[in-house]
Formats: structure tokens, sequence, C-alpha cells
């Protein structure tokens, strides 16, 4: 029998990603099994936050359901964006987000930073898993490239010399935060029957 995952999101974007780490799968998108869901993502932590998305979704199937939620961690403003980088600058748009964590780090030596993703997945019987996925790297002091979205043009990561908005999809997603965060699920779900 085919194990049937949704997914929180309809960004085809993603679905896609997924699909291709999680082979063997059969994979939905959440409007496929509902019109509209809403989870208020007012956790203190990605994995709080996926936990949350995944929760408001699970209620209409009975189908395992993945969430996922990630941000940009910058260690010298203590972590900061962290679980508000969507909406760091008031405007939320990314250009601004950008341009006031260049603000924050001027004159700032130390850029180093990563991006997080946690997967959150609860299975059919209820039972949740949940992984972690991270890339190092650092911010630059300008932005650089047009691929991408977010804070990939001043995101640099570690033994690049490019930013994640230099590169094309397919080199930023075989690196990226969530790709790391679903092969660990991916291997654990493999000793999972449902
Ligand atoms: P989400 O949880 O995937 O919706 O991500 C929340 C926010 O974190 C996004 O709006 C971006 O600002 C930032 N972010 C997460 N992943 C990335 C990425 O791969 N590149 C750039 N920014 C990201």
């Amino acid at each position: 029998m085919v194990k049937r995952i949704v997914v929180a999101s309809n960004n085809q974007h993603k679905i896609e990603e997924i699909k291709q780490i999680l082979q063997g799968f059969e994979i939905l998108k959440a409007s496929d099994i509902v019109e509209q869901f809403e989870a208020e993502e007012n956790g203190r932590s990605f994995c709080e936050n996926a936990l949350i998305k995944a929760r408001a979704l699970k209620q209409f199937s009975e189908f395992a359901t993945l969430a996922d939620d990630s941000g940009l961690e910058v260690f010298a403003l203590d972590n900061k964006p962290g679980i508000y980088s969507a909406r760091y600058a008031l405007t939320g748009r990314d250009e601004d987000n950008v341009k006031k964590l260049l603000e924050e780090l001027k004159g700032v030596e130390d850029r180093a930073a990563r991006f997080v993703c946690c997967m959150v997945i609860i299975l059919p019987d209820g039972e949740i898993l949940q992984e972690e996925g991270y890339v190092y790297g650092s911010i630059t002091t300008q932005p650089y490239g047009k691929n991408g979205f977010g804070y990939d043009p001043v995101f640099m990561p570690e033994g690049y010399n490019k930013t994640f908005a230099q590169m094309s999809s397919d080199e930023k997603n075989s690196i990226s935060h969530r790709r790391r965060a679903l092969e660990k699920i991916y291997k654990k779900l493999k000793d999972f029957n449902f």
C-alpha cells in the first residue's frame, strides 16, 4: 500500500523538493485535502511552530502530516531574527528584512550565522517525529545575486564563495537546511509502518 504524506504547504517548490527526497511516498499538498487551514504560529521555537502547523492540518485527514518552520540565526545578534525571520522588518518584505539585518550588523566583525529548519511529521497513529537541519555560513556586507528568496542574497554558506542567491536552485537545495532536516526524517520514516 502506498504511504501518503500531506504537507502543510501549497508552495509548489517546497512540494517538489519534498517529493524528490521522500522517494516511495505519495506526497499531497494541503489544498488536496482541505480548502484552507489556519495555524497561529505562536510557538517559541522552530519546532513548536512546525508542530502547531502539523497539528492544525492533521485534524483534516488520517494521513501522515508533515510541516516545517525555518529561519535565520545570527550569532552576534543573539540568534536573531530566528523565529521572527519572515517579519524582522515591520513590512515583512524580503528586501526590508535584509536591509534591517545589514544595518544591525554594521561594524560587526563576527558575521557567522546559520539557517535552521525544523521538520515535524505526525504519523497516522499520532506518533510525532521531529528533526532539525542546519546550514552554517556568514552574512555578507551587501546583497549579491538575484535567485532564491528571503535572506539568500546576504547568506554565504561555509565553503562557498557565493551567496545562496548566486546559486541555482538545484545547488542551493542540495545543501539547504530543509533538505538536511528532511533527510533525517526520511531515514527515521523507513522504520515505521503506516
Ligand atoms: P518558512 O518557515 O520556510 O516560511 O521561512 C520563514 C522565513 O525565514 C522566510 O520568510 C525567510 O525570511 C527565512 N528563510 C527560511 N528559509 C530560507 C532560505 O532558504 N533562504 C532565505 N531565507 C529563508
